[in-house]
């Protein structure tokens, strides 16, 4: 492709970042404070990213609140005050903004303002950015904080346009309430965002249908209030609690016991997997060492869940419906409330759409291959373009004009999964390439805005204008990805990790999964080698 930009004005801006959810905000803030001039565009009309816009009923985060949150500012982190274990959308949101206020961050974000497009002036060394409002910037440096599960996707039902009923998609719900009260609803998904709506939507609506192509694990939340006395425990010594979580694989700290599953007899194995159940949510992935790595290993969880839901729901046929039959883990594990329970409900049918598949849409609901079901609304819980959907729907172009999209056609390349080889200044934070999802996002955004602002900081003192990986890094680096995905029994599974809930999206473990601790030190070594991997000049 021939470079199409024009040559000629100013560098209006040291930094464009794109979102202004956590990764972008924290990018903002480190730029703000080292006296860089940067703008971040959002196209919501307020900061949150993914949790701006993933309202819909039950949305809360699967990591505990008190982890996942900023860490940068003691002050800050002290002053606020998580009201549950697990946070639900509008805390998170409420705490996003205060972070926005706090550190007077909203004065360079351009909200309502998508970036659609940003080219690479190879003879400026700067990028032209574009947005939805007709509006073009030159930034010397084009930094993405986009996020890995912000893309909707949904598939594209026949007749999806005849239904005369509401339609809503988890992932972009309404700010204004939704009113359910004796409606006919089918949602469509059963993944973490139908996990955590279904057993709320249940309470509210006339019935409703579960359309569930595969079944996932659903280890109960366990969700409660946080008490003043583990609060303050934990505030009294933030740092160190802080300190204890960075240096575990994932950067979120839960107890992991260092035995295999055959070390136990049955019966102290099922007691390991009820204290855990018991305890919930994520930390289910630490009752033994070897669950993502050892097939028969991992089988002992499937056989325990079978077991579980078996006890949980009352008719077995929609108990075998709801069994995984899946690598326990290859999904993402699902945290929920009462999801099993729901199913007992009269008002909740869960119709199986994994051989009798959704055929069509017409204006009375909806149609699989063996049953018609007339509905009042239909909710998409059908996910996303996950880790590189929100990269590559800008229309990116690089050196040559090569686009991001030829770039990441057999899947993304990058060095650390912060840089990408031909596209010079450009930065991709907590994405593919990085551990990103497979940690704590947060601790991601600060480690990641860290790492690029020294970087900068680096560039401008010592007169540079240009940094970009070089090929023989970023090959080395996405074989190491590739490989540490294949080593784990989280690749063996069809999954957004793996892209193929995308039509025609090459099939790659996206996210760095050999581990939080050994990248940081890989990222910090790269620093502390001058850049080594990057081209400076
Ligand atoms: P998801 O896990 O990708 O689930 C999408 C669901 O839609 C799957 O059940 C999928 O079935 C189904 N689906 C897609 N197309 C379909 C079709 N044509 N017919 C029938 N079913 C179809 O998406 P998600 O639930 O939004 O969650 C994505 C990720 O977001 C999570 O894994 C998590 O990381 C994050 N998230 C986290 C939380 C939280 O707990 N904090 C909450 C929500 C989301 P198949 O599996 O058969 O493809």
């Amino acid at each position: 492709m021939k470079q199409k930009v024009k040559t000629t004005g100013h560098t209006d801006l040291d930094a464009v970042v794109v979102g202004a959810g956590f990764t972008g905000l924290y990018m903002l803030h480190r730029l703000q404070k080292l006296g860089f001039s940067a703008r971040i565009f959002e196209s919501a009309p307020n900061v949150g990213g993914t949790w701006y816009w993933n309202r819909y009923p039950g949305a809360r985060c699967d990591i505990e609140s008190m982890q996942y949150s900023y860490q940068f500012s003691e002050d800050l982190q002290q002053e606020w005050r998580w009201k549950e274990r697990y946070a639900s959308q509008p805390e998170i949101l409420e705490y996003i903004e205060h972070v926005a206020d706090r550190f007077d961050l909203k004065k360079n974000i351009t909200f309502e303002t998508k970036v659609e497009s940003a080219e690479f002036d190879e003879t400026a060394s700067n990028w032209v950015i574009k947005t939805d409002r007709d509006e073009w910037v030159r930034a010397r440096y084009f930094i993405m904080g986009v996020g890995c599960l912000s893309a909707p996707i949904r598939p594209e039902f026949d007749g999806a346009n005849l239904f005369k009923g509401e339609v809503y998609q988890t992932s972009v719900w309404p700010e204004h309430e939704v009113d359910f009260k004796g409606k006919r609803v089918g949602i469509i998904g059963a993944g973490s965002s139908a996990v955590q709506s279904v057993p709320l939507m249940a309470q509210e609506v006339d019935h409703l249908y579960v359309f569930q192509r595969t079944p996932n694990f659903v280890v109960p939340a366990q969700n409660r209030e946080l008490s003043d006395e583990e609060v303050d425990s934990i505030k009294s010594d933030y740092k160190s609690f802080r300190a204890e979580a960075y240096s575990g694989l994932t950067a979120f700290l839960f107890p992991r016991h260092n035995q295999s599953v055959f070390d136990l007899s049955p019966t102290e194995r099922k007691k390991r997997f009820d204290e855990q159940w018991e305890i919930g949510g994520l930390p289910f992935l630490g009752a033994f060492n070897d669950l993502l790595l050892d097939e028969d290993a991992n089988k002992e969880v499937t056989n325990y869940w079978r077991e579980r839901i078996g006890q949980i729901v009352h008719d077995p046929k929609v108990a075998d419906l709801l069994t995984p039959n899946e690598y326990f883990g290859c999904k993402r594990l699902c945290a929920g409330t009462d999801y099993y329970e729901t199913f007992n409900r009269e008002n909740v049918t869960l119709v199986d759409v994994s051989k009798s598949s959704i055929k069509r849409l017409t204006s009375a609901g909806l149609e699989t291959k063996s049953s018609e079901y007339a509905l009042d609304m239909i909710i998409y819980a059908t996910g996303f373009d996950a880790m590189t959907g929100s990269v590559t729907r800008i229309n990116i172009a690089g050196m040559g004009g090569q686009s991001i999209q030829e770039k990441w056609e057999a899947g993304p390349l990058t060095y650390l999964g912060l840089s990408v080889s031909g596209f010079p200044n450009m930065f991709n934070l907590v994405s593919a390439g990085s551990p990103s999802v497979l940690a704590t996002m947060v601790t991601g955004a600060e480690q990641h805005g860290d790492w690029v602002a020294d970087c900068l900081e680096y560039m401008r003192t010592r007169g540079y204008s240009r940094i970009e990986a070089t090929e023989a890094a970023e090959s080395q680096w996405s074989a190491e990805v590739n490989q540490a995905g294949e080593n784990s029994l989280r690749s063996k599974c069809d999954s957004w990790y793996v892209g193929s809930n995308v039509k025609g999206k090459a099939r790659v473990f996206a996210p760095y999964i050999g581990g939080w601790p050994p990248y940081v030190k890989k990222c910090k070594a790269v620093a502390d080698n001058d850049y080594d991997g990057f081209t400076l000049n």
